[in-house]
């Protein structure tokens, strides 16, 4: 799907036809009991800045197997980036056991010293013998500088091979990558990669390429990748440009195509998510919105909260689980709950309206449904779930059915109808005056 070698064919990056390996460390991580969640980002940036990531391994706390992993990693590519095991305790190895695959010794950076010494007078603790450790670097790396923790990262590059030594905890990995690794990896390039997000709901990602298909083999510059993700699918455009061009004039055109042939999905460029789109649709608009969950059990309030700034846009939610609620909160009709049942198109009509009612809002958005595991029946299996709005310019009731299998079927069940509910806030606030 992303055409990897269309970055490189026509040169410019410093690190093309060149592959980097992630190298996670850490014997909690192949114990199962942390998730290697650092490969994962690791490998994003790579992909997004145009360099190909063709292996990644997870290895213990053990030097020998350290070396051996490096030594495999660095025969097959020139990049190799570790996390972990740059801490003060006796099993973080790694810098010791990459700066012997060098053959360097480790040395003391006063700089790094003088950082850690800061920190435990910030924090009001002692300093032990293990903390100093974490200031001896391998000799002639460069050093990157952890604000957020004490173990400072490193880059030790020789022969045309180079390694990248980052903590493990992510929140230091993470700023530590973006800060130092990429630029580092990206400075000798005169062009850069420039991408655009283009985020689209309510159609499947195998349908998007088919659409798209002839658009995203034919373009080379900028490429087309889609990705999916719970429920949603991402196409991520890139251009590459000379460093400090405009790259919209790359840019603007594909993303135009795409609107043409798959825009009634699209609900924002470079907007994060549903829930983003939907508040700030709103907060342009004036609107303010008020949700009535069953099913979802608040997530969509949730989602809705998340974001900066849903005070000026979110009254109010009612998680109305009850039948009793439903009918005395929101003044959904006794007839609707005995003749259709909780779990109807009327329902969720009545539940929308009513909230809107309750709360004086200008939409009101609701969710009813089965989300199982139990509860279903053959009439109303689980996973059947209706999605209402209510809102002068715009009302719509929605009947999903969300398949349900695996063990988190009812979590994906929840998400995914909150999804669509904040995909109808997003619509009926588009469509307001
Ligand atoms: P510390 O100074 O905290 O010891 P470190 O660089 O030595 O940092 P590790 O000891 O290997 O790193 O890991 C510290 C913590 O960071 C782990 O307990 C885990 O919570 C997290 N962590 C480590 N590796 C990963 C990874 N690959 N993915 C996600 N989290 C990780
Ligand atoms: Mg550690």
């Amino acid at each position: 799907m992303v055409k990897e070698n269309d970055y490189f064919r026509s040169g410019g990056l410093s690190m093309k036809q060149k592959s980097a390996e992630i190298l996670a460390i850490g014997t909690e991580l192949l114990m199962g009991n942390t998730v290697n969640t650092n490969a994962a980002y690791i490998a994003r940036g790579l992909a997004q800045n145009g360099v190909n990531v063709y292996h990644q391994e997870v290895v213990g706390d053990n030097p020998q197997r350290l070396l051996d992993s490096l030594t495999r990693a660095f025969s097959r590519s020139d990049i190799v980036i570790t996390t972990g095991g740059l801490g003060p305790t006796y099993d973080d190895l790694s810098k010791e056991t990459i700066a012997s695959y060098f053959g360097r010794k480790l040395v003391l950076d006063k700089e790094s010293l003088q950082h850690i010494e800061e920190h435990f007078r910030a924090i009001g603790r002692p300093m032990s013998d293990n903390n100093r450790k974490q200031a001896m670097m391998p000799e002639g790396c460069t050093i990157f500088p952890n604000p957020n923790g004490t173990a400072p990262g490193c880059a030790i590059e020789q022969d045309g091979k180079v390694a990248f030594m980052l903590p493990g905890p992510p929140r230091e990995m993470k700023p530590m990558f973006e800060h130092y690794v990429l630029p580092y990896l990206m400075k000798d390039s005169d062009t850069v990669l420039v991408s655009k997000m283009i985020h689209l709901f309510g159609i499947g990602e195998s349908l998007l390429e088919h659409r798209l298909h002839d658009l995203m083999v034919s373009s080379t510059n900028p490429t087309l990748a889609p990705y999916a993700k719970s429920g949603e699918v991402m196409l991520r455009v890139t251009a590459r440009v000379a460093r400090g061009e405009n790259p919209d004039p790359i840019l603007q055109p594909v993303i135009e195509k795409v609107r043409e042939m798959a825009g009634e999905f699209i609900y924002g460029i470079d907007v994060g998510d549903l829930q983003t789109a939907a508040v700030r649709r709103l907060a342009e608009k004036g609107l303010r919105v008020a949700t009535a969950e069953s099913c979802t059990g608040g997530y969509v309030s949730k989602r809705i909260t998340e974001v900066d700034g849903a005070s000026a846009v979110f009254d109010c939610g009612v998680c109305s689980y009850a039948n009793e609620i439903k009918e005395k909160v929101l003044g959904v009709s006794h007839e609707t709950l005995e003749k259709y049942g909780a779990v109807s198109p009327e329902t969720a009509k009545e539940m929308a309206a009513g909230i809107r009612r309750l709360s004086g809002a200008e939409i009101g958005v609701s969710t009813t449904g089965i989300a199982g595991p139990g509860g279903g029946t053959e009439e109303k299996p689980v996973g059947l779930v209706y999605v209402a709005v209510d809102s002068d310019a715009f009302c719509q009731v929605l009947e999903l059915h969300i398949p349900s299998r695996g063990d988190d079927a009812r979590e994906y069940i929840r998400y995914i109808a909150s999804s669509h509910a904040l995909h109808l806030v997003w619509k009926a606030a588009g469509m307001a005056k």
